[in-house]
């Protein structure tokens, strides 16, 4: 119930994005879920550490926690170059500008490619395969949680389906 206010209260100051005040509100949020992601990295890290006693696979897990959110990046430049405005971290981490664009793509941002992955990290005996992505799994449950979305968003084909167009895909 709270989680749904707050959705709320988050999609409100998304729509109305013209108010300062709300887009370093949404910023802010934006850094606050990427510390969700540095403790499920940090986690991660911990157990990956554990099974394998690879620092190198621990620290492969930490940093692609937090990496696989610069896919944001290309539709954000996009968005710059098509407007021929200049970068704006603010902007950027409040992710008005994804309504504005009209597109979301996050190619990383997806379920079904990430399982792929993992059956054939198994299926080949390749750990890294396995780690990357069990963390990148990790990350879309944490993005599910966090980001008012429908179960469906983090669905590489379902926004590939509907052309990327945020008034289907984020309805
Ligand atoms: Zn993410």
């Amino acid at each position: 119930m709270q989680l749904r206010s707050k959705c709320e209260i988050n999609n409100r100051k998304s729509a109305n994005h013209k108010t300062d005040a709300n887009i370093l509100s949404l910023a802010v949020n934006t850094l606050k879920n990427e510390s969700y992601h540095l403790g499920a990295g940090l986690i991660t890290a911990t157990i990956f550490f554990m099974i394998t006693s690879s620092v190198v696979y621990s620290v492969v897990a930490l940093v692609w926690s937090l990496f696989i959110d610069t896919d944001h990046l290309p539709d954000y430049i996009y968005y710059l170059i098509k407007n021929k405005i200049k970068f704006s971290l603010k902007e950027f981490l409040s992710g008005t500008y994804i309504r504005k664009l009209g597109k979301f793509t996050a190619p990383l941002h997806s379920w079904e490619l990430w399982l792929v992955i993992l059956i054939a990290g198994f299926t080949n005996e390749l750990p890294i395969l396995i780690i990357i992505s069990t963390t990148t799994l990790i990350h879309l449950t944490v993005d599910s949680f966090t980001n008012c979305v429908n179960a469906r968003f983090y669905f590489l084909t379902y926004r590939l389906i509907n052309k990327f167009d945020t008034k289907t895909i984020l309805s």
